[in-house]
């Protein structure tokens, strides 16, 4: 089936700007390590850094994989994170379904020595949360409802990351 688009690369672009204003202005005594999550907060990622004019912005990238039965969020492989000792952490991430990837990733910065540790996506399913997720985001693109979605570096089995708009695969099986 094809995807068909729910958020245009239009309204990506305008409300990434927005976002990164947001950040800039919360870090701008304390320039943050980007910690982007891959391989679905890619384009994400690239574009949000480039929309926070700071100095002394971080970029660092690990790969976070939850084993998906389906559309049921699955065992999370996490790349380790390394010292943060003092650090103001970011965690970038397409989206927050469960709350499970983004819980755990916040909780190893913080086993990481990580001075602050706060989280943006771009996409939120707030009707998805799993007792232990993460509650909420601190910083989030766009409210969506409960379907799959592919595009601007959400796939389905390895395909329609590079589609310009974020898109609804009906029926991802
Ligand atoms: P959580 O741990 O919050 O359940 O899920 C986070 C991860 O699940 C995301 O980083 C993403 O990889 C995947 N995910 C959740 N919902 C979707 C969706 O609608 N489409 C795609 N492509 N991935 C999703
Ligand atoms: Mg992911």
């Amino acid at each position: 089936m094809r995807p068909t688009p729910l958020i245009r690369a239009a309204d990506l672009r305008r409300r990434v700007r927005h976002l990164g204003a947001e950040l800039a202005r919360e870090y701008s005594a304390r320039p943050p390590i980007i910690l982007a999550l891959m391989d679905g907060a890619f384009c994400f990622a690239a574009d949000l850094c480039r929309a926070i004019p700071l100095e002394g912005v971080e970029l660092q990238f690990r790969r976070a994989a939850s084993y998906r039965d389906g559309t049921e969020p699955g065992r999370l492989e996490l790349e380790p994170l390394g010292d943060l000792a003092g650090e103001h952490v970011l965690v970038v991430d397409d989206i927050i379904d469960s709350g499970l990837t983004l819980a755990a990733v916040v909780a190893a910065a913080h086993a990481a020595r990580a001075e602050s540790v706060a989280t943006c996506v771009l996409l939120d399913k707030p009707g998805r949360r799993r007792p232990g997720g993460l509650p909420r985001a601190d910083h989030v693109g766009f409210a969506i409802p409960d379907l799959f979605v592919v595009g601007y570096g959400l796939d389905h089995q390895g395909r329609w990351r590079h589609l310009p708009d974020v898109c609804v695969l009906p029926d991802p099986g």
